[in-house]
């Protein structure tokens, strides 16, 4: 197979910063391990507004399309906050997502024991927490048509969103759950809402006959999603894999998120189609945005964007050892205190910047060795 390629997009604000970390640990693998990667750069969001009028070139969307993973940063900024709704940062995002065909959205919540403390929940419900949120990215109410804001004829107003899946939107990404289950704890649960929506009740459907016909090995199980959201707060520790759809799946991950203490150490992964060489379409990218309130201060936490390589590793080069080298790193690091500010509270002692904390992580890939 050839070098696996990657397009860098670090975008805006914290972007540049924490991809800067990711950089240095390319660069490590390239030198200690033997793994090189044919990187290239390019700009999304403000920056690429600043520089050509629009968040994402049709250059670099072309670009994007034919790398085996695109790592992106944050976009957006108060700068552009005034910019009309098509050239605004998120479009640039938005496009990524839609034109490559990111259907499967991998949001882990995964608490270190160092951070357990750090949860808004009790230690022992969050200490060694490890599950893994599929949500449906491309289809459902985000998309579905009818849509928008209309009169009526007695002058009252009417906004509409439409939720709606067909068998293969549901069908390829409950497949997309049960491959992960495999390579984790064999367990997906289903989250939908079949007790009222129709939608629900295919989706429900749906997911029990990729089971039936193909994972029968995995272990299914189903919940209404607002019986989930109350589970995932209550014993979170009872899922594997959760599989939801586009609007549940964007409430359900951020509540998971926060099991886990903070937005600086949540990664994501969006995968698509297998392309020609078997790699699923992917991009990878840090929960958090842009926090143009810390921006230029090297305040930092990289860990969300260095994990979302991990994840890169994993789901796109089929690395796991690597990614569990990496992972093991980021434990070890947090184990001995390195802490940036987001991981302290008012009195818990001084944070260290986030080339630092990309120091410290090297050192403990330097060790592993
Ligand atoms: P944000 O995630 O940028 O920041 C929220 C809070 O978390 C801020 O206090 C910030 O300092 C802190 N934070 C975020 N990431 C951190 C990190 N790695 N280390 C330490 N602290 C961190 O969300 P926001 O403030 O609502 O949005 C700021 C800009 O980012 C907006 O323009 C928004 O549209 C954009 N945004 C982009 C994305 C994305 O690129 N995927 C996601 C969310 C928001």
């Amino acid at each position: 197979m050839n070098t696996p390629s990657l397009l860098i997009l670090a975008g805006d604000g914290i972007g540049p910063e924490v991809m800067g970390e990711v950089k240095r640990i390319i660069t490590w693998y390239g030198e200690k391990r033997d793994m090189e990667f044919d990187v290239s750069e390019d700009l999304v969001g403000g920056a690429a507004y600043d520089a050509h009028g629009t968040p994402l070139t049709d250059a670099t969307m072309a670009k994007a399309q034919e790398v085996d993973a695109v790592l992106l940063g944050a976009v957006g900024g108060p700068a552009y906050d005034n910019l009309d709704f098509s050239v605004k940062p998120e479009r640039g995002l938005l496009r990524l997502r839609k034109e490559m065909d990111l259907f499967s959205n991998l949001r882990p919540a995964q608490c270190f024991d160092a951070l357990a403390d750090f949860s808004s929940l009790k230690k022992d419900i969050v200490a060694g927490l490890d599950i893994m949120i599929v949500r449906e990215l491309t289809s459902g109410s985000y998309f579905g048509e009818p849509r928008g804001i209309f009169d009526l004829p007695n002058g009252e107003r009417e906004g509409i969103n439409t939720q709606r899946y067909t068998t293969s939107e549901i069908r390829r990404v409950a497949r997309s759950a049960f491959e992960l289950a495999r390579k984790r704890n064999n367990k997906v649960c289903s989250m939908e809402k079949a007790n009222v929506m129709e939608s629900g009740i295919l989706w429900r459907e749906e997911v029990t006959w990729v089971h039936e016909n193909e994972y029968p090995d995995v272990e299914l199980s189903h919940m209404y999603a607002d019986a989930g959201a109350m589970q995932l707060v209550r014993w979170p520790k009872q899922f594997d894999v959760i599989v939801t759809d586009n609007l549940f799946g964007d409430l359900l991950s951020d509540t998971a998120a926060m099991l886990t203490g903070s937005l600086g150490m949540l990664p994501s992964a969006s995968l698509g189609v297998p392309m020609e060489n078997g790699r699923p379409k992917a991009m990878y990218e840090p929960v958090h945005g842009s926090a143009p309130d810390i921006a230029g201060e090297s305040k930092a936490n990289p860990i969300a964007c260095i994990l979302s390589f991990a994840m890169a590793l994993r789901y796109s080069f089929n690395d796991g050892a690597e990614a569990d080298r990496l992972e093991a790193a980021v434990e070890k690091v947090l184990a001995d205190g390195a802490r940036t500010a987001d991981l302290l509270g008012p009195e818990d002692g001084t944070p260290i910047s986030t080339t630092a904390m990309g120091d410290a992580i090297l050192a403990e890939l330097d060790a592993s060795l």
